[in-house]
């Protein structure tokens, strides 16, 4: 297991371990073999009240939910409609894919052949256009009508169009689907010239694999002339770009590009051009929920959902990156577009389609980046709160950096650059809130003793 997996496993991101899916995918099966006695299509003949669950989108949140109703209703008609042509994937896992660790069938949610089949979850492959909330259906694309006794919608996200005219340019991409990760592939060859629009999120986690590919890569930092700005604070933000430096990265501020044009190439601010062989586009991503307009549900960022996941339209659910629920550290609602938060989202959306009484205590910020090797993460309020406390200890020449944010007693916040060992422990206190007490001002003065007082603190609360 790699150093990134293992994080990810720690923080309960799921496991990057083809087996353990596999697993989790035949437990499903097995408990739906323990509670049906009867092959599936005898059940179907003595229907009295079949249920029809409709879900948009075809990604982790609708996949969870679709098996969480098949477990609890052996009866019920699953619906899930995708608009990509693809067996249901993990773009969390396209990183891989471009490294070369795992093939496109990796990315897959569920590597069971017939899984879905199997579940009598039917998949169907199409872009849904409009929702009637009166009539209780949904229309798509081919002109198909779906009636739903409950619909969840889990449309997800896209990436946000080109700061800079002609991204519809050949060789210009974005890397948030399969396909488009297949294009990445094809094109870069070891000493391509690649540009990497962006240092969000994305892009920071995408450098590692096109380096790993032989690309000759320059990488456009964010607005503020730094990377990760929306979840690390300018230290880290620093850190990690002089660290891409050191590995051969080029970086450039987007006030110095005037367009992309054909090639592709960049058109700098003197309106000389640098040719590319691939210009992959990755600066910011927008909730999917255009569609929605004249539904009557009620949207933001994204759609606003309560502790239940519901919106405020009868029988209308959204789940995973598509849905602004409750933050966790804030109150606020918040969109958190992470994979834990989206399969949370879709087996308590369920839950509740079904008539239960689940909650979601809200969703925590909560970021891993593996940037070119270099570990980072942030949690909560990582930028700190007002009238708190924060704790830091650099070392710029190694790249090692802790951050903690306090409120009163409470560790509210984290940042970490170059450290992996404290991670799980800095998300177990925020989570818990467990009072700090005297380990607080302990910790101002040395912020490496976090463990000593996760384990001083848990267990007196504990007692
Ligand atoms: C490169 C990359 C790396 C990532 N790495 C991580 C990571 O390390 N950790 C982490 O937690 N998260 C990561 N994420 C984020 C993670 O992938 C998302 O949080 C997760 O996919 C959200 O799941 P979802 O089901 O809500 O949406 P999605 O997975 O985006 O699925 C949305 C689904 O809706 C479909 N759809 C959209 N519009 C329509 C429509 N109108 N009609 C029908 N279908 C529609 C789409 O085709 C798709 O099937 C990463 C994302 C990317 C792009």
């Amino acid at each position: 297991m790699g150093i990134f997996c293992k994080i990810a496993a720690m923080l309960g991101f799921g496991s990057c371990d083809k087996k353990k899916t596999e697993t989790a995918t035949e437990s499903v099966k097995t408990q739906e073999t323990v509670t049906k006695p009867q092959p599936m299509e005898a059940i179907k003949t003595v229907k009295t009240n079949e249920k029809k669950y409709v879900l948009i989108g075809a990604g982790p949140a609708s996949v969870r939910a679709a098996e969480t109703l098949r477990k609890a209703d052996s009866s019920c008609s699953i619906t899930m409609i995708g608009l990509e042509k693809e067996s249901p994937y993990s773009r969390m896992a396209l990183p891989y894919y471009l490294s070369g660790m795992i093939e496109d069938t990796g990315t897959h949610l569920r590597k069971t052949e017939g899984h879905f089949e199997n579940l009598k979850i039917n998949h169907v492959f199409a872009k849904v256009e409009n929702i009637d909330a009166k009539k209780q259906n949904v229309t798509t694309d081919s002109g198909d009508v779906y009636d739903y006794d409950k619909l969840m919608i889990a449309t997800g996200s896209r990436p946000a169009n080109s700061p800079f005219p002609g991204a519809d340019n050949k060789g210009v991409v974005n890397c948030w689907t399969l396909e488009d990760g297949r294009e990445i592939i094809d094109t870069i060859k070891p000493g391509s010239k690649v540009a990497l629009l962006g240092a969000g999120f994305v892009a920071s986690i995408i450098i590692e694999p096109l380096l790993k590919r032989g690309a000759d890569l320059t990488v456009m930092m964010g607005r503020t002339g730094q990377m990760v700005s929306r979840m690390m604070d300018e230290t880290a933000g620093g850190m990690i770009k002089t660290w891409c430096e050191s590995k051969g990265v080029t970086t450039i501020l987007p006030s110095s590009i005037k367009s992309i044009e054909a090639g592709p190439a960049l058109k700098r601010d003197d309106d000389s051009l640098t040719e590319f062989d691939l210009i992959i586009v990755a600066t910011g991503v927008y909730s999917n929920i255009e569609f929605l307009e004249g539904t009557g549900i009620k949207t933001d960022a994204g759609i606003l959902v309560n502790a239940a996941l519901r919106t405020n339209v009868r029988h209308i659910y959204a789940a995973g990156d598509v849905a602004q629920g409750v933050d966790f550290s804030t109150g606020a609602k918040a969109v958190h577009a992470i994979q834990p938060t989206a399969v949370d989202h879709g087996r308590i959306a369920a839950v509740n389609m079904m008539g239960g009484n689940s909650t979601y205590k809200g969703s925590l910020s909560m970021n891993v980046l593996d940037t070119a090797g270099l570990i980072s993460t942030s949690f909560g309020s990582w930028g700190g709160v007002e009238g708190g406390d924060t704790a830091t200890l650099v070392d710029m020449d190694n790249y090692k950096y802790v951050r903690l944010n306090f409120k009163g007693d409470l560790l509210v916040g984290a940042i970490t650059v170059g450290r992996t060992d404290y991670i799980g422990v800095m998300r177990g206190l925020i989570q818990s809130e467990v009072p700090l007490g005297d380990w607080k001002e302990k910790l101002m003065e040395d912020p490496t003793l976090l463990m000593n007082a996760y384990l001083a603190q848990s267990l007196d609360a504990a007692r």
